[in-house]
């Protein structure tokens, strides 16, 4: 019998409401962008449960677009939104806008004016903020909350007209201006706002508030569970309010806690802010948390699809530490990523006792984690070898398992060398190594009896290509950037160091674009979107281990 896992809160609510038939075996959700920046990480979470929770219950899943602010909003954004959740490997059954509801949002606004329960108030965003009370003292109406009927729907239709400037007039909801809540103290429900809009033109002149769109389109939809983030639970009064008042779909608000990451900030407007102020190269720069940037540097779709069913879903806010992604993307490229070999920090290698001109085509298979290794390629040997600088110690200590004068170690895929002598230029720095090669011990047919500790990897002189490769760092030194007073001044200004010249193997000449390639010994890398055949650039996706220490403990 395979074991059960248990349930999260959001799953038995589904599972409640299936027993009950409350919506008749129905699940449909929806995840709500507003097309004003690209999805992040954070989104992800969204994604993965509200699709996750579709698929688990045979349901389906809106994608719907939250367009109520013509000023921010962008194509550029709806179409970054849909290839990334495509690309985390979710299907939505619809592509929906809000912008689409507005007429039907006007009718509803026109419903409650009708009912004696929203008015046209003329004060301005000062006077209703001062009129509101606080917490703990109960708000005063401001001269225009008894307005009547027909004038109400007079001025909310010369609103529409465009007979005023931005600011002049609200519609407001008349609820309860002694509400502990103060969502529900006469909230905003429409305001003036004379801006072109990404999808309706110049159509429109006043836009729906949040809370005046987000409900109504959950129920137009008759969206069974509308899953978002704790800051709405004192928004759900208001969004049971409307739906009740206007008679619709009873679609029904839940919340879970969004993900905090360490070491990153995680709002759009914050990342938008690093893009402008060119902290960043772009929306995609392989440092940022968006999906487009995790892409780009290398992580998989089942790598943040796999980290986001680790976090699960609470009630509680809560911090993530950044290492767990780190630990899914390594988990996921140990078992994918291909077997190469790169040399970042080159000194040459000579193999004294090596035919001068002879080249032998050694064999690596691709991936040695699974059967039959996905193939293999020929990486070619020969007399002068670029290794890692970092490789050779001229006074190397006792546990040094490479190489130094009198040491020895095997090239991997090919031969045991020992070192005998080495070069240094006029600076004392060294630039050339010399070793002999035993001939009988050649990987995989080895009878030279010989046993080294160290493995190396290198490239051959003549046959090396050469690639840019950027090393990422955290973009921010500060666990927590956004609860600091300007989250700009932690970024890490070393968060990229760029290698304007490595060696890499010929086959990767080769790789593929969206493929994750092991440089042994080195991290994972995956080829730059930027990358073109006269200019390779490669990014590293992670390194091999867990360099910050905290590693996550491995529970396979
Ligand atoms: P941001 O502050 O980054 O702009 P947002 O909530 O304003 O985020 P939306 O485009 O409105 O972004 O969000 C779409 C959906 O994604 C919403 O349902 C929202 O609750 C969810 N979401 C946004 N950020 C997170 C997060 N950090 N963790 C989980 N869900 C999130
Ligand atoms: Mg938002």
């Amino acid at each position: 019998m395979s074991e059960e896992k248990s349930l999260n809160f959001i799953e038995e609510i589904v599972e409640e409401d299936l027993r009950t038939g409350k919506h008749g075996g129905r699940v449909l959700t929806r995840f709500p962008p507003e097309p004003n920046g690209y999805l992040h990480i954070g989104h992800a979470k969204s994604i993965c449960l509200n699709f996750g929770l579709a698929q688990q219950y045979n349901g389906t899943t809106n994608l719907r677009f939250d367009d109520t602010n013509p000023v921010t909003e962008d194509t550029e954004y709806v179409e970054s939104i849909k290839k990334d959740i495509q690309w985390l490997g979710f299907q939505w059954a619809e592509e929906l806008y809000t912008s689409d509801y507005f007429e039907t949002l006007y009718g509803y606004a026109v419903e409650l004016i009708k009912k004696g329960l929203a008015y046209v108030d003329d004060s301005t965003a000062e006077e209703i903020a001062a009129a509101k009370g606080t917490p703990t003292e109960p708000g005063v109406p401001t001269p225009y909350r008894d307005r009547t009927i027909e004038e109400n729907l007079t001025l909310f239709a010369d609103m529409r007209a465009g007979k005023y400037k931005d600011g002049e007039k609200v519609l407001r909801a008349k609820i309860d201006l002694a509400s502990p809540n103060m969502h529900m103290r006469d909230p905003l429900l429409y305001r003036i706002k004379h801006a072109h809009h990404h999808r309706t033109g110049n159509q429109w002149c006043i836009y729906p508030m949040y809370d005046f769109a987000h409900g109504q389109s959950d129920s137009i939809e008759k969206i069974t569970h509308s899953i978002c983030t704790l800051e709405f639970i004192p928004h759900r009064p208001l969004y049971d309010w409307c739906i009740d008042k206007l008679e619709i779909f009873p679609s029904k608000q839940y919340e879970f806690a969004r993900l905090n990451m360490t070491y990153t900030v995680m709002s759009k407007r914050k990342l938008l802010q690093l893009v402008n102020d060119k902290f960043v190269e772009s929306w995609d720069d392989p440092r940022m948390p968006t999906i487009s940037g995790l892409r780009r540097r290398g992580y998989t779709p089942a790598s943040i699809r796999n980290f986001c069913e680790k976090i699960g879903v609470q009630k509680r806010e809560n911090m993530i530490d950044v290492s767990l992604l780190e630990f899914c993307i390594r988990e996921d490229l140990n078992k994918t990523a291909w077997r190469r070999m790169a040399v970042l920090d080159p000194i040459k290698l000579v193999i004294t006792n090596y035919p001068e001109g002879q080249v032998e085509d050694l064999v690596g298979e691709n991936n040695p984690e699974v059967e039959g290794g996905e193939g293999s390629r020929t990486i070619p040997f020969s007399k002068e070898l670029w290794i890692e600088r970092d490789d050779f110690m001229e006074d190397a200590p006792k546990k040094f398992f490479r190489l130094g004068p009198g040491l020895s170690v095997r090239l991997k895929h090919a031969y045991i060398v020992t070192c005998h002598d080495f070069v240094k230029d006029e600076n004392g720095k060294v630039t050339e190594v010399h070793c002999t090669y035993v001939p009988n011990s050649k990987s995989g047919e080895d009878t030279s009896g010989l046993k080294v500790k160290g493995t190396i990897h290198w490239i051959s002189v003549p046959h090396a290509k050469e690639a840019e490769v950027r090393l990422y760092d955290r973009l921010f030194n500060d666990e927590n950037p956004a609860a600091a007073e300007d989250f700009k001044a932690s970024i890490n200004p070393e968060s990229l160091h760029i290698i304007e010249r490595a060696y890499i193997e010929p086959d990767l000449a080769n790789a593929n674009p969206g493929k994750g390639y092991q440089f042994i010994r080195l991290g994972y890398f995956t080829l730059d979107t930027h990358s073109t055949p006269a200019h390779l650039v490669f990014n590293r996706t992670v390194t091999l281990k867990d360099s910050w220490g905290k590693e996550v403990k491995k529970n396979a």
